[in-house]
């Protein structure tokens, strides 16, 4: 090697050297940032017990979908089952979360009628438009059903994609601008208890029984009260929660650690029971209860589900029968019921700041789930 081919060599490698260390350096000193570009943090659910806060890549857009940037999520009766106990149809790994406001950033060619900028919420059970059930309109029955937030990735998470189904049957929507991302967040719970009233007929002139003062149970009261029940009833055993409800719309309270529901319920409609009667307590006794608050004639809703290893209750089929006594399941919501919730949400006839009771930063959602197990918490709203 001659000399200048020598000296060639050596700048070239100090040069290659110096452009390799600026380069390390250069990414060491951006590393959060950088990563942040196709980062973000998200609550992911990876088996019974074993869900985490992490770090896992962005969604990219796909020509048919659209980013949204999470705003406002409400933890779910669900997403606490899934943490505690687990839910055995959910397949890991995937993003918890599905009562969402948030914010479109970029839409995929295909998709029209959503722009950056827009607030949007969503009805998270995303139906397929084509089986037998979705052709009868049962949207929230489809056979092939695309859960948001257990099936498909949620929005415990800086960003969400919403795959086309979506977009397609009326799923996401915009956020009335009269509402604010947390109010906004409650029209997934209340959807569903629109749906459970929609199939019981509730409305004027009836008399509701609701057992069960968690957050179901308190927006089925308001919501019974906005159809035109003339009277509303709430029962529910802990005195701390009995306490909570009476910051709601709630004629009356019937705290049932110290009082007799059933005769509650007698007195106030004059011995003949109550029209409706809506069980939103996990609880094979409460779905007991509900037959004897019950008037002739009248409709039970059973909203809630109870234990899974042990669903069965034994019910006197001879006072269904000789009572005529309806009884309608209810589970689920639509893009319809989602719609209907965004109205009664803007009607201000729902307590959200009562509901409402705590929120928290994405790290807040274990705090979250400890306050809703403990019974502290009515409804929680994490900001991603
Ligand atoms: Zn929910
Ligand atoms: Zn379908």
């Amino acid at each position: 090697m001659n000399f200048f081919k020598y000296i060639r060599c050596l700048l070239k490698r100090i040069e290659q050297t110096l452009l390799g260390v600026a380069f390390v350096e250069f990414v060491r000193y951006n590393d959060e940032k950088i990563k942040r570009m196709w980062k973000m943090k998200a609550v992911v659910y990876e088996g019974i017990g074993k869900v985490f806060l992490k770090d896992v890549e962005k969604p990219y857009l796909g020509e048919d979908t659209v980013i949204v940037k999470v705003h406002s999520c409400a933890i779910c009766g669900t997403d606490v089952k899934a943490y505690t106990i687990g839910i055995a149809s959910i397949k890991p790994p995937v993003i918890l979360g599905h009562e969402f406001v948030g914010e479109v950033v970029e839409t995929g060619k295909r998709i029209t009628g959503f722009h950056p900028g827009d607030r949007v919420t969503m009805a998270t059970t995303l139906p397929c438009g084509r089986c037998r059930m979705c052709r009868m309109h049962l949207f929230n029955m489809c056979l092939n059903k695309l859960p948001v937030g257990t099936h498909t990735n949620g929005a415990f998470a800086e960003y969400l994609e919403v795959p086309f189904r979506g977009v397609e049957h009326g799923n996401l929507m915009h956020v009335p601008d009269t509402l604010s991302d947390d109010d906004g967040s409650i029209a997934e719970p209340l959807g569903c208890v629109i749906n459970g009233q929609n199939l019981a007929h509730v409305g004027f002139p009836d008399t509701v029984a609701v057992i069960g003062g968690g957050p179901l149970g308190l927006l089925h009261a308001e919501t019974a009260k906005a159809r035109g029940a003339l009277v509303t009833v709430l029962v529910q055993r802990s005195p701390k929660r009995c306490e909570m409800a009476r910051a709601f719309n709630i004629d009356h309270v019937v705290c049932s650690q110290s009082e007799d529901p059933v005769q509650a319920v007698m007195d106030l409609t004059s011995g003949a029971g109550a029209d409706v009667v809506i069980n939103a307590a996990p609880d094979r006794d409460a779905v007991r209860l509900a037959f004897r608050l019950v008037a002739k004639g009248g409709r039970v809703s059973l909203f809630a589900s109870v234990p899974k290893d042990d669903p069965f209750v034994g019910l006197d089929v001879n006072f269904i029968h000789y009572n005529q006594v309806s009884v309608f399941g209810a589970s689920d919501s639509t893009a319809r019921n989602h719609n209907e919730a965004l109205a009664l949400l803007s009607s201000g006839r729902i307590s959200t700041k009562a509901l409402i009771t705590h929120r928290f930063a994405l790290d807040g959602f274990f705090k979250g789930i400890e306050a809703i197990k403990t019974r502290e918490a009515l409804k929680v709203v994490i900001h991603p």
